[in-house]
């Protein structure tokens, strides 16, 4: 069992040819809703994967809570522990144009996830194979959930996307630490013990990590690429599945970098997400 403690959003993408200015009305050429949030989406990917998924997290009491609860639990997700809170559902609002976009995210109903919240859910992660966290909800309940984790035994993979300053006490209860190049070069630089934890994702570079003193890079597959939304989420996913069946740390990330580098081939972040089935036929091909 992989237990996910993270957000849970809907994302609200336009697309336009143009950006407007403040102050400014435009017609838009498209507009769609599409579930989102890091939590979601790495808890989709490896449920995608055929691993047992439980989610704990917070959406709203309004139609996009509902609609969010019945996706994940379509995608095979244990949602026993998603409540749905007085709040808002939690969004994203994406515009898009060409190839930037925009982003204000609105968390709502993922500030509820306190930790006091996740720590009423200590037997779910006491009884995982492994946590997977990132930076979506309040960093109380991630330091918890992360301590919780320790306490038991179960390792932790903290994807620490969006970036913020990570206390030492948090460091010290993970097991690896997956941001990408950004993130990266946000971490603290001196920080030894850290940087030992640190699993780099760098696009399409694939991903690199530190065995001893020895620099080692996995590269990353050689596909077209028509989407990178949600590559790292694939990634995290991928790389938690791994692990959970206890592949090597390298074969891991292998298997990550195939998950990841499959769902660039799709458009979405979540509808790109490949399954168990497809990443192996992918791999023998
Ligand atoms: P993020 O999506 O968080 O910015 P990255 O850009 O580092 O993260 O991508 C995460 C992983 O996705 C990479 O380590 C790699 O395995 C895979 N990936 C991303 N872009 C490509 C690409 N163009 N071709 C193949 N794999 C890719």
């Amino acid at each position: 069992v992989i237990t996910v403690v993270g957000s849970i959003n809907m994302d609200l993408v336009t697309l336009t040819d143009k950006v407007p200015q403040m102050g400014e009305t435009l017609m838009g050429t498209k507009f769609q809703t599409n579930p989102g949030g890091k939590g979601a989406n790495q808890a989709v990917a490896a449920a995608r994967l055929g691993v047992h998924v439980k989610m704990i997290g917070c959406v709203g009491k309004d139609q996009f809570g509902t609609e969010l609860l019945h996706h994940l639990q379509n995608q095979g997700i244990d949602t026993a522990h998603v409540e749905q809170v007085e709040d808002r559902t939690g969004i994203a609002t994406i515009i898009v144009s060409g190839q930037d976009n925009s982003i204000i995210v609105v968390p709502g109903a993922n500030d509820h996830v306190t930790g006091d919240f996740v720590e009423t859910r200590r037997d779910i992660i006491a009884q995982s194979d492994l946590l997977l966290l990132q930076l979506e909800i309040p960093l109380e309940a991630v330091r918890k959930a992360a301590q919780i984790a320790k306490e038991n035994g179960v390792k932790v993979i903290l994807n620490p996307a969006p970036i913020r300053d990570l206390p030492g006490e948090l460091l010290e209860n993970i097991e690896y630490l997956t941001p990408n190049e950004h993130e990266y070069r946000l971490l603290p630089s001196h920080n030894e013990e850290l940087h030992k934890k640190v699993i780099l994702t760098k696009g399409r570079e694939g991903v690199s990590y530190y065995e001893g003193n020895q620099l080692v890079n996995i590269p990353a597959f050689n596909v077209s690429a028509i989407d990178t939304t949600g590559a790292g989420d694939s990634f995290n996913g991928g790389f938690a599945v791994g692990l959970s069946k206890g592949l090597s740390l390298k074969e891991a990330c292998q298997y990550g970098n195939a998950v990841a580098a499959l769902s660039t081939t799709r458009l979405g972040a979540q509808t790109g997400m490949p399954t168990a089935n497809e990443v192996e036929a992918f791999l023998k091909s």
